[in-house]
């Protein structure tokens, strides 16, 4: 598998995110390894992971939605460990990463391979039925929003199809339930088999 085309490396690398370097390339791979056609991605914030999608998918001819609300998840609230404050929009007062992702497509030339929904995963969930053959879950990481992402968008993914868990943590001390409760609850369903892990990052195939 060729890995990510350096320039858009670099653009990568510039954007602000939690996907550290191998877990990203392995995202990037398990992307050029999919069955081409309609990719979701759950949970953008400033688009790192959405580099390294994107140009999988422009590579195997698919499209890339991209999902988040843009207002950051509980951990990046004021207070929260992983709060910064350069995303925070006057307006609002909330944090705001919209423009930040906006820019990161036009700088990595992926404004016709991705496509960008701004809503949250439950009113998202409740007009979704395109199939998917790639769903990376990276969204909220509360288990009911966790389990409700699993549960709206897993039941699309089409046989063959890939189905990707950000956050993967096996022992308690190592991160949060919910990624792995998930991942948990993928394998034991029968319906998708493991097939890769790099770090916090799973991947599994639909049966
Ligand atoms: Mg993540």
């Amino acid at each position: 598998m060729p890995p990510l085309d350096p320039d858009l490396l670099a653009v990568a690398e510039a954007t602000k995110g939690f996907l550290p370097a191998d877990e990203a390339a392995a995202l990037h791979e398990a992307g050029l390894a999919a069955p081409p056609g309609t990719w979701l991605e759950v949970g953008t914030y400033c688009g790192r992971s959405t580099v390294h999608l994107g140009a999988a998918a422009r590579a195997r001819g698919s499209r890339l939605v991209t999902l988040d609300h843009h207002r950051g998840s509980e951990e990046n609230q004021p207070g929260w460990e992983w709060h910064d404050t350069s995303l925070v929009d006057a307006h609002t007062g909330r944090l705001e990463t919209l423009p930040s992702l906006r820019r990161t497509l036009w700088d990595a030339a992926l404004d016709d391979v991705v496509s960008v929904v701004v809503g949250t995963t439950q009113q998202v969930a409740g007009w979704w039925t395109t199939p998917l053959t790639l769903l990376f879950l990276d969204g909220n990481h509360t288990e009911q929003v966790a389990q409700h992402d699993y549960a709206a968008f897993a039941p699309h993914v089409v046989a063959g199809g890939t189905l990707l868990i950000h956050d993967v943590f096996e022992r308690p001390e190592d991160g949060g339930r919910p990624p792995w409760n998930v991942f948990c609850r993928a394998r034991d369903s029968g319906e998708f088999e493991p097939v890769g892990q790099q770090g916090s990052l799973r991947w599994l195939r639909r049966v």
